[in-house]
């Protein structure tokens, strides 16, 4: 249908289709949704305006929306171990500014991990609402290990009091401790917010540490490690289920969107059966092969290494920034972004590193074998950023890779 009424938005999709098909895609917060999460979000159910809760809607025909909404947040609630949820945030950057207006005054200290240290733009970064609303402190990792620090953190902590302390990032490739970043909280008399966007599935998977126990709220994007649709939920103790519903709607939103959330539910449903334990488990274990292969080649790991599903590598030992090396790649059919390293002397529009992750590979079936390929492959690009011979030589071999793979979502 689609094809006949408007061929051009077509054809753009059919060729992103093929480019995600032929492509190893090493974007870490990027994955493959299964064609059930894809054929929920292309449903009917975009059709229908539902502001606010279930049995508590502004507009009527609510019965199957209702439903639908109880049994993606009873999904979640069950998985994650939370009393409540609220599945309704459009994605994980306005969660967080809800987060946040449930929790915080405007105008109070909200503290969180700088972009260029791996945070996120929501945590305080200066470009960011989160800081002309809220007034920001941003922590850093440590000049030496790039590790983070807990007692520097309970350091800044104490001296600047802030309301709430964000424990979360976009690239940092080791485990984070949310029963310290909890400690630190508590003795500042601070909320702990624990932001788990890109270790969602990890943490569904059983192989990262949940920061349920700890955190008093928790926000996630659901379209990542945990390979559901465009979203984002926030989870959190009773005590602030009205407060955070009230900050999501009317606070800062309409209408959901109810394609999303059952598309949510759907994807909640395949991370709550064993075949997510093994694929979240794969994740990490693929993060360490390619990490331990590409340490082999030279590359300079920060951290030296990972121990989740992301790898972020300084590309300054091979005399490259990470947006030669990033646009090196993507001409050779490999996906990654360039990303800041701590401390990095480059400007954030072309820093030093790249960011590299295994969800989506892993989504696809790739095991150790192929994490070999693609860390040779890695190398060879790094060698030949300015020879189009050889990246054209490179890309044909990520096809043919790919081709051995199916795409559950896409084919
Ligand atoms: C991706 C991400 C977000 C933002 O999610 P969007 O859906 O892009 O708005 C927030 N926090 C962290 C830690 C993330 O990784």
């Amino acid at each position: 249908m689609l094809k006949k009424v408007d061929s051009k938005i077509y054809s753009l999709i059919q060729k992103e289709k093929e480019r995600q098909k032929e492509s190893v895609r090493l974007i870490p917060s990027e994955n493959y949704v299964s064609k059930a999460v894809l054929e929920a979000t292309g449903s009917v159910l975009t059709n229908k305006y539902s502001e606010g809760y279930s049995k508590k809607r502004y507009y009527e025909g609510q019965e199957f929306i209702d439903s639908i909404e109880e049994v993606a947040i009873a999904r979640a609630k069950k998985l994650f171990k939370v009393d409540h949820v609220n599945v309704q945030p459009y994605s994980g950057s306005p969660a967080n500014l809800a987060a946040y207006l449930a929790l915080v005054p405007v105008g109070e200290k909200i503290m969180g991990m700088s972009l260029p240290h791996g945070g996120h733009l929501t945590h305080g970064w200066k470009v960011s609402a989160s800081a002309k609303f809220w007034k920001p402190v941003q922590y850093v990792v440590d000049k030496k290990t790039n590790l983070l620090d807990y007692d520097a953190i309970y350091r800044l902590a104490k001296k600047e009091k802030p309301r709430i302390i964000v424990a979360g990032a976009t690239a940092y490739p080791r485990k984070i401790d949310f029963k310290k970043f909890k400690e630190v909280a508590d003795k500042v008399g601070a909320y702990f917010m624990a932001d788990m966007a890109h270790i969602a599935g990890l943490v569904a998977g059983g192989v990262h540490q949940s920061p349920v126990s700890y955190a008093d709220i928790i926000t996630t994007t659901t379209h990542k490690s945990l390979r559901g649709p465009r979203g984002a939920m926030i989870l959190c103790n009773k005590k602030y289920a009205k407060a955070v519903d009230r900050a999501v709607f009317p606070g800062l939103q309409g209408g959901p969107h109810n394609n999303t959330t059952a598309a949510i539910a759907v994807a909640l449903k395949e991370a709550s059966g064993v075949g997510f334990k093994k694929y979240a488990k794969q994740v990490v274990e693929n993060a360490r092969i390619l990490a331990k292969e590409l340490l082999g080649y030279g590359f300079n790991l920060v951290t030296g290494g990972t121990d989740n599903h992301l790898i972020l590598i300084d590309m300054t030992n091979k005399s490259l920034s990470g947006k030669q090396m990033a646009m090196a790649l993507a001409r050779a059919g490999i996906y990654c972004n360039a990303n800041t390293v701590p401390y990095d002397k480059r400007s954030p529009f072309d820093p030093s590193g790249i960011r590299i992750g295994t969800p989506a590979v892993t989504t696809l079936g790739m095991k150790e074998k192929e994490m070999g390929l693609i860390a040779g492959w890695i190398k060879r690009v790094s060698e030949n950023v300015d020879n189009k011979n050889e990246l054209e030589k490179i890309h044909k071999k990520v096809k043919g890779l790919c081709s051995d793979f199916k795409i559950t979502g896409i084919n």
